[in-house]
């Protein structure tokens, strides 16, 4: 079945007691027993809920992997992922990977003895070099956030495996209409369905998805035994919004294309930073890897304009963190979604008051576009300004 196709059919959808073509929404904590030890497949709601199931067996399918699984949100994902580790392990992580991650490893899992060293996972020989007789996971995003790198999952998952390590993906960027981690041999992909996969700027959920039985034991587990599930209503929103996948992200990436096409032409602009550009390093690694090049653009002011500035005078643009939805969406990464980074590490990554994080939504383009172009006009008179 092709993709656009499983997003509608996909297994569970339709209800096989009463035909309904929308999930129902088991809204129940526990589940009556036939007898003791005897129950329907369900005890109680934390350990397993039937609009969950579907949930699971959908992210599971769409991400070509066998078994997945739902969190109360992405970093709920996240963070019992990293539970599969122990006191001791190391592991490497994209430098410049989504903050809350950073956050997490560096103040939550370093505390618990488990530590990562940040690198760019692009540069496969230096992740290579990185690797320790400890090393237990690699922690990847690609492209990562903001600054666009690409990492090739085909190679270090290889890298990975041939040290006995883990590859994780956040694959939260790309959706898996874009990008599929666990056909490039990553052992578990995890997506904050709050962006693209819920798409409306309405829930918080977390997912994850794999193919090896004895690693979905141990995630499920976990699940269980930590307890960061989402609720049957998040779940069922969760899966209205999966369904137009699809149609949402190929009309926001077109429109990308074309935004991205007009900020290289600005003078005000010093770079465009997007998968799609030609002369981003990675391009070709990351076409290979994925089917297209994705909503989200970063852009760099050329020195002396203030991303404030800009930020604070569009109209259309909504101003805020978060990514992937209907609504387009305008963050100063410095300043919102990279807070968690000391400040000297953050301008290392190159993520400072110039960069500007653009997800593009549904809007109409030449207001999209129009929007910028005052708000830049805005960003240059407060320069001349004294
Ligand atoms: C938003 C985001 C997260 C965290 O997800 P939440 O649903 O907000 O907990 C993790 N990774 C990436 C890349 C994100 O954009």
């Amino acid at each position: 079945m092709k993709r656009a196709t499983q997003l509608i059919h996909h297994p569970g959808g339709t209800c096989e007691y009463t035909g309904a073509v929308s999930v129902p929404i088991y809204q129940v904590s526990t589940f009556a027993q036939d007898a003791v030890g005897a129950n329907k497949g369900y005890d109680y709601s934390r350990s397993g809920n039937p609009t969950r199931a579907v949930l699971e067996r959908y992210i599971a399918s769409l991400e070509a992997g066998e078994h997945g699984f739902a969190f109360a949100s992405g970093m709920a994902a996240i963070s019992s992922c990293l539970a599969l580790l122990k006191t001791g392990d190391h592991v490497i992580a994209t430098a410049g990977l989504y903050g809350g991650t950073y956050r997490l490893l560096t103040r939550i899992y370093e505390d618990l003895g488990i530590t990562t060293t940040f690198l760019d996972t692009g540069d496969l020989k230096a992740t290579e070099r990185a690797f320790t007789a400890r090393t237990a996971a690699v922690f990847v995003e690609t492209p990562s956030n903001p600054m666009m790198r690409i990492t090739d999952l085909r190679a270090l998952s290889d890298i990975a495996h041939r040290r006995g390590a883990l590859l994780m993906v956040d694959n939260t960027f790309m959706s898996p209409w874009l990008q599929r981690p666990l056909e490039a041999g990553a052992d578990l992909v995890i997506h904050s369905a709050t962006k693209f996969l819920g798409g409306h700027s309405d829930l918080i959920v977390g997912l994850a998805a794999c193919r090896d039985p004895d690693l979905a034991k141990r995630l499920g587990r976990i699940q269980n035994a930590v307890g960061a599930i989402p609720g049957p209503m998040d779940c069922w929103l969760l899966m209205r919004g999966m369904k137009t996948l699809g149609v949402r992200l190929e009309r926001g990436q077109a429109t990308a294309a074309r935004i991205a096409e007009w900020l290289v032409r600005q003078e005000e602009v010093e770079q465009v930073l997007w998968p799609g550009a030609a002369d981003l390093a990675g391009a070709e690694v990351h076409r290979r890897q994925a089917d297209g090049p994705g909503a989200i653009l970063s852009f760099r002011l050329r020195e002396g304009l203030s991303g404030t500035a800009l930020c604070n005078r569009t109209r259309v643009w909504t101003l805020a963190v978060s990514l992937g939805a209907v609504e387009s969406i305008i963050t100063l990464p410095a300043r919102m979604t990279h807070l968690p980074y000391p400040p000297g590490e953050r301008e290392a990554l190159g993520i400072d008051d110039r960069l500007v994080r653009l997800s593009v939504g549904l809007e109409d383009p030449d207001d999209l576009v129009a929007d910028l172009a005052d708000a830049l006009a805005g960003a240059r008179e407060e320069e001349a300004a004294p």
